[in-house]
């Protein structure tokens, strides 16, 4: 349902920062692909979740703001990255310009919640496919396939991969509440004290240049943009050990809208704005390649 900033927005208002988009002229480490204009012959079946949107001429959409090459807020408070390009096609496919998106940060552990409580139409935010999430959630695509890894200080020789934490007890390591990465990787600690929990990846950034931890876990694309950002501070270390395919979630049970948003990323594909979206985004970082879209799932 779109129950879009009511009483629902109550409850995450404290951890939310909604804003609109406007078009943002921020000095960042990224730049956006052009924005896509509103496609203004799109019509939909009355009583879609398309219908809606292209009725309202606004969507609200949920991304992350702290993750540079996929969600960073710029200096405007506007994010720019990959995900954001994603979620501007879609959008604009839906009749909506990227001046009538409202943004909402989605932290990893908040995703759930923001889609089954109405507050977003749909979040685009390094969101990995999973049978749990699916409880939940319904997945359109996947459109990327990241894996997760490990990222220490430059100096660091202890750490090459996580088959060294055990063997390393002191070594701490930091990930996000909620987020696949902090799951997967307890198998690996030698006490459960091993991992230190933020709720964004920034306070996880900060805690590795404070000395507080020591390693830092989660999708290789987005420690790579902490590497990039923080030239000559950190480094990745092992092989990606886990598959992290991103989807689109939205409403459980929506499988016109996912569907939708499946053929829209097909086209997105075909028309080369997917790649020119990677390109400005994401693949500005070195180690990056360019990626093709993935088979996608069938919706449910
Ligand atoms: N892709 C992983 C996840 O969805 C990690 C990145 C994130 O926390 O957004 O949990």
């Amino acid at each position: 349902m779109r129950n879009f900033r009511t009483a629902a927005l109550a409850g995450v208002a404290t951890a939310v920062l909604a804003l609109t988009a406007c078009g943002g002229d921020g000095d960042t480490s990224t730049d956006e692909a052009a924005q896509p204009s509103a496609d203004a012959s799109a019509s939909f079946e009355a009583g879609t979740t398309m219908a809606d949107i292209n009725q309202a001429g606004t969507i609200t959409i949920g991304t992350k703001f702290d993750q540079p090459g996929f969600g960073e807020a710029n200096l405007s408070g506007d994010p720019e990255g990959f995900d954001v390009d994603v979620a501007e096609y879609i959008a604009a496919k839906l009749g909506v310009e990227p001046d009538s998106i409202t943004w909402t940060e989605a932290p990893s552990a908040q995703r759930e919640d923001l889609i089954a409580n109405g507050d977003v139409d749909m979040v685009v935010a390094t969101y990995t496919i999973n049978d749990k999430r699916k409880e939940r959630v319904t997945f359109a695509g996947p459109y990327y396939e990241a894996g997760q890894q490990i990222m220490v200080n430059a100096d660091n020789t202890t750490i090459t991969g996580p088959d060294d934490l055990k063997a390393n007890p002191d070594v701490t390591i930091c990930s996000v509440t909620g987020s696949t990465p902090a799951e997967n990787i307890r198998q690996y600690l030698a006490a459960p004290g091993q991992l230190v929990e933020f709720d964004v990846y920034d306070n996880c950034v900060d805690a590795m240049k404070n000395g507080q931890v020591q390693a830092m876990t989660t999708d290789n694309v987005i420690l790579t943009g902490y590497v990039a950002q923080n030239e000559g501070e950190f480094k990745l270390v092992g092989e990606q050990f886990t598959e992290e395919p991103y989807g689109i979630g939205i409403e459980k049970g929506d499988t016109a809208f996912c569907e939708f948003i499946n053929e829209t990323l097909q086209e997105m594909s075909e028309d080369g704005s997917y790649e020119e979206a990677w390109t400005a985004t994401a693949g500005q970082f070195e180690g990056t390649e360019v990626p093709t879209l993935p088979e996608t799932a069938p919706c449910s």
